[in-house]
């Protein structure tokens, strides 16, 4: 099994997902923190995984139950990301630390990821150094539970839309169902996304730039959404 690293970066049950921040936590620590992003993103540029890895506001907006993982699975239209019993065949695209140790929290179905994200995967995980210097980066600035990394392409993995000056990369989920969704959002619309991922550049005199890849939007605040088709 050529994924079988997944296990050992699993989490030991649901309790330990569960510790994940609310998005409305999240949102409240990032307000207080924001001035760390380019702090932990320097690390980004300085080990090249710019192209490959960005950092998330760990956030959820639900509880799993013992044995589900929470699995993305591309359709072509959309993503959707919900809660799966099925735990063979995944490839781990998102992480964040728990007990000092870089943990899966988030797959995708492996038949439906594209090469780019199963190579992406599998660099973030064989970059041992960067591991190493992000986790104490966020040990040293008291943001472990704050963020994560995840894969650069699941920004847009499996949709056919793409940001835009217009247009941006939104997560969005419905609770009650537990499921979640990518798709694109107005940038002109009175409801403000809140920022969720960032990749990192390069910039002046040795400072790094942070651009947002995705933001969360929350339905219950967001009523007008509508996202585009959801294939299951
Ligand atoms: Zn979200």
């Amino acid at each position: 099994m050529p994924w079988g690293i997944v296990m050992a970066y699993s989490f030991a049950s649901a309790s330990e997902f569960n510790e994940i921040l609310d998005i409305g936590a999240a949102r409240r620590t990032l307000e207080e923190q924001s001035g760390l992003l380019c702090r932990v993103g320097e690390l980004f540029v300085t080990h090249r995984m710019e192209t490959v890895a960005c950092l998330v506001l760990m956030h959820r907006h639900y509880e799993l139950a013992d044995g589900e993982r929470l699995v993305r699975y591309p359709s072509g239209k959309s993503v959707a990301i919900r809660p799966s019993k099925d735990l063979d065949n995944l490839v781990p695209c998102s992480w964040c630390l728990r007990r000092g140790q870089w943990t899966a929290y988030e797959y995708s179905a492996s038949q439906s990821t594209s090469p780019g994200l199963k190579e992406q995967s599998s660099l973030i995980l064989a970059g041992d150094l960067f591991l190493r210097e992000l986790k104490e980066r966020l040990v040293d600035t008291e943001t472990a539970g704050l963020f994560g990394l995840t894969c650069l392409s699941l920004g847009h993995e499996g949709l056919d839309v793409f940001p835009t000056n217009k247009t941006a990369i939104v997560e969005t989920t419905d609770i009650k169902r537990r499921i979640g969704f990518f798709t694109s959002w107005d940038t002109g619309s009175n409801h403000a996304p809140a920022p969720s991922c960032w990749s990192f550049i390069a910039s002046t005199r040795d400072q790094v730039a942070a651009r947002v890849v995705r933001s969360c939007v929350d339905c219950d605040r967001a009523p007008v959404l509508k996202p585009v088709p959801l294939i299951l």
